[in-house]
């Protein structure tokens, strides 16, 4: 299989069974983390690929550790998961998503949604709905200027409870999008059957393209399938001018990578923001 962009988990890899001293330590300090809130978002914008424009942010979660400098999502979610302590990060990242973005639309910045990863565990929480509708309220910020990430594997499971869940969600006016589409076990069936604003096409497949004709097709299909089916579509891990070039052919909506900003801490994301031509 392909590397699907995710990274060395420093802390939670496989090995670690035998390391339990190590383990039990991560966790401790990721508790204090909890406590302490010692994390930080960083924000990669998406653009849209016919015109370049800002289109919105994604807030991505790092961990200030006391050792290790910035730890990446990679290696203490999976941790977090299993520790019960997914459900207090998850709600500091919405919290300071939301403030965040309502105090950038207060000074002028682009009027533009923040998305924010929602893990399957967060998602089945009693009243997520609820929680964020507290949050945006908290904060100020209007829903619709809040997206929300999930995998495919919560399509999967408790259709009944997961079409709910949705269906609040569109009701409250908050989008949601199908992060890392392709990589999952996800049937096509379940695009169909709910309420759903966009497809991200996998970092994965689309950072071979233009070169793997195989990759192509994939991405071809998938910006067709969302048409089709009336959803936005979103390249993710653009790097290069030849694969915007090739989105824009295919009538990608829009696009996330390198190619147009790594994701970068509140202060640098404001300045790359204010320089973009009005
Ligand atoms: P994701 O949601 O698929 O986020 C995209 C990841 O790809 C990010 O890694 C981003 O830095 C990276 N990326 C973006 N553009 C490029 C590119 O052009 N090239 C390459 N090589 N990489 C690119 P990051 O920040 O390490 O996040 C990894 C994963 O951790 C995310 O994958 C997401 O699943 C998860 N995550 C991040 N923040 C949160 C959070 O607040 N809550 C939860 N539950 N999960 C989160
Ligand atoms: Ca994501
Ligand atoms: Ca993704
Ligand atoms: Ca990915």
């Amino acid at each position: 299989a392909k590397d699907s962009g995710r990274g060395t988990r420093l802390f939670y890899a496989p090995g670690m069974e035998g390391q339990p001293a190590l383990l039990l330590r991560q966790e401790h300090l990721l508790r204090e983390a909890v406590e302490q809130q010692s994390f930080e978002l960083h924000y990669q914008p998406q653009v849209e690929v016919a015109s370049g424009r800002l289109r919105g942010l994604e807030a991505l979660v790092r961990w200030q550790h006391p050792e290790q400098g910035l730890v990446g999502p990679d290696a203490f979610i999976g941790l977090a998961e299993s520790r019960g302590l997914i459900t207090h990060i998850g709600r500091w990242v919405l919290r300071r998503a939301c403030r965040q973005m309502r105090t950038w639309h207060d000074a002028g910045l682009p009027r533009v949604p923040v998305a924010v990863n929602l893990s399957a565990i967060e998602f089945r929480q009693r009243d997520v709905v609820g929680d964020i509708a507290q949050v945006l309220r908290e904060s100020g910020l209007a829903p619709q200027f809040l997206e929300v990430e999930i995998t495919e594997s919560v399509l999967m499971h408790d259709v009944e409870g997961t079409r709910a869940t949705l269906a609040a969600l569109q009701t409250l006016g908050v989008a949601v999008t199908v992060d890392d589409f392709g990589t999952g076990y996800s049937s096509l069936a379940y695009l169909k059957r709910y309420p759903l604003d966009k497809i991200k096409v996998d970092r994965s497949f689309v950072m071979d393209t233009p070169n793997d004709a195989g990759d192509v097709a994939i991405v071809t299909a998938v910006v067709q399938l969302a048409r089709g089916l009336q959803l936005r579509s979103v390249a993710e891990g653009v790097e290069t001018d030849e694969q915007m070039a090739l989105l824009r052919r295919l009538g990608c909506d829009l696009a996330q990578g390198f190619g147009v900003s790594r994701p970068l801490p509140a202060v640098q994301i404001q300045a790359w923001m204010q320089s973009l031509p009005a």
